[in-house]
């Protein structure tokens, strides 16, 4: 039987860290230091270099980041908070975690957030916006910004793009706060849940600093209502090992996604992604568009390509968001896209001969 190609292998990464990851484990374990380490300060401190930004404040998941960028900025009940209605979950979530009011909008070029659409949802209540720079890119911020009245704050959920830049700078750095998960699977993952919010504020950043420990700074002290939602030290080991890697892990997945477009390029029947203008792409994933998508998907599997799809539905047809009272039909990019989208094997590691497996089965599969 030939080996499946898997859609993500986190093994070639682990071989380049797992000793240094090792070693600091055991300075950890040492010190008892498993909240609030020296190793923990030191990532922020990295992070918000890499990101061009600040301050950093890490915290238990990217689903709390998301969270707690919003709350630090003064987002809760009674504000709109206009987010992608193609996101993963945790992204609308988020919002309604706040108290505040999902709205979402319709996504335009490459499964992004645009100006059109961020004009068509905005109200008088939007307090606040997520770009979500989806699949490995920078969402155009900048014309997200311009279709957005002055006083409605913009977040960035970057957590598919650590590393991606939009006109040479950083995501992380593009806006207000930016969120991110360190969820294994993301180009920069731990050995478990974490994530981390950046930010050019300082006021935002105390802020985040209290609401991520019981509401203040320091023990006992609680200044206002908080969450227990810290970076573990031993997973500021993992990052701080792994954030020396990311630019080349990064490199790593555009090569593959070059070596995918040439294999792919000549095919009809399937659309390629597409770097914007001005970015530079980290390809998290590479998602191609198919007719027939379940079908093709279907025949991938039977030939031990293991593809994705991110995301089935968009987050007005989940059943738990059915309350929103959007319909089918109100958003047709987002709902198209759900129909023909597969993910295809890309990770640090993955082989030249992988690729052709993959490229044939997905050639075979769409010529029928
Ligand atoms: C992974 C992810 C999150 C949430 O991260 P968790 O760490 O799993 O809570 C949020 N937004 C997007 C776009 C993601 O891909």
């Amino acid at each position: 039987m030939i080996q499946p190609v898997p859609l993500l292998d986190l093994y070639e990464q682990q071989q380049k860290v797992a000793e240094t990851i090792r070693v600091g484990f055991e300075e950890v374990i040492e010190a008892s230091a498993f909240i609030a380490g020296v190793q923990v300060a030191e990532f922020e401190q990295r992070w918000s270099d890499y990101c061009g930004a600040r301050f950093a404040a890490g915290v238990a998941n990217g689903t709390d980041a998301v969270e707690l960028a919003l709350r630090a900025v003064g987002v809760g009940r009674g504000d709109e908070v206009l987010v992608p209605a193609n996101t993963f979950v945790a992204t609308a979530a988020a919002v309604l975690r706040t108290g505040a009011t999902l709205v979402l909008a319709d996504c335009e070029q490459e499964f992004l957030l645009g100006p059109v659409t961020t004009d068509r949802a905005v109200t008088v209540k939007t307090k606040a916006a997520i770009g979500v720079h989806l699949f490995g890119q920078a969402a155009p911020m900048e014309t997200i910004r311009s279709a957005l009245p002055e006083k409605t704050i913009l977040i960035e959920d970057m957590a598919q793009a650590q590393g991606a830049r939009r006109h040479g700078r950083r995501v992380g750095g593009l806006a207000t706060a930016a969120a991110t998960s360190f969820y294994p699977g993301k180009n920069l993952g731990a050995y478990g849940d974490a994530g981390a919010i950046t930010t050019n504020s300082e006021g935002v950043a105390a802020r985040l600093r209290r609401l991520r420990n019981h509401g203040g700074e320091h023990r006992y002290e609680h200044i206002e209502l908080g969450f227990n939602s810290r970076l573990d030290t031993l997973q500021a080991v993992v990052l701080n090992a792994k954030l020396a890697w990311l630019d080349v892990w990064n490199q790593q997945r555009r090569k593959a996604a070059e070596t995918y477009d040439e294999l792919l390029g000549s095919v009809d029947n399937i659309k390629l992604p597409r770097t914007l203008v001005g970015n530079e792409h980290v390809f998290h994933l590479y998602v191609v568009r198919v007719k027939e998508r379940d079908r093709v998907l279907r025949e991938l599997k039977a030939k031990g390509i293991e593809a994705g799809v991110h995301y089935p539905l968009p987050i007005h047809l989940l059943p738990a968001y059915s309350f929103l009272n959007y319909r089918r039909g109100s958003f047709p990019e987002a709902e198209a896209a759900c129909n023909e989208i597969i993910s295809l094997p890309l990770f640090p590691g993955l082989t030249l001969v992988q690729q052709e497996r993959v490229a044939e089965a997905l050639i075979g599969a769409v010529g029928k």
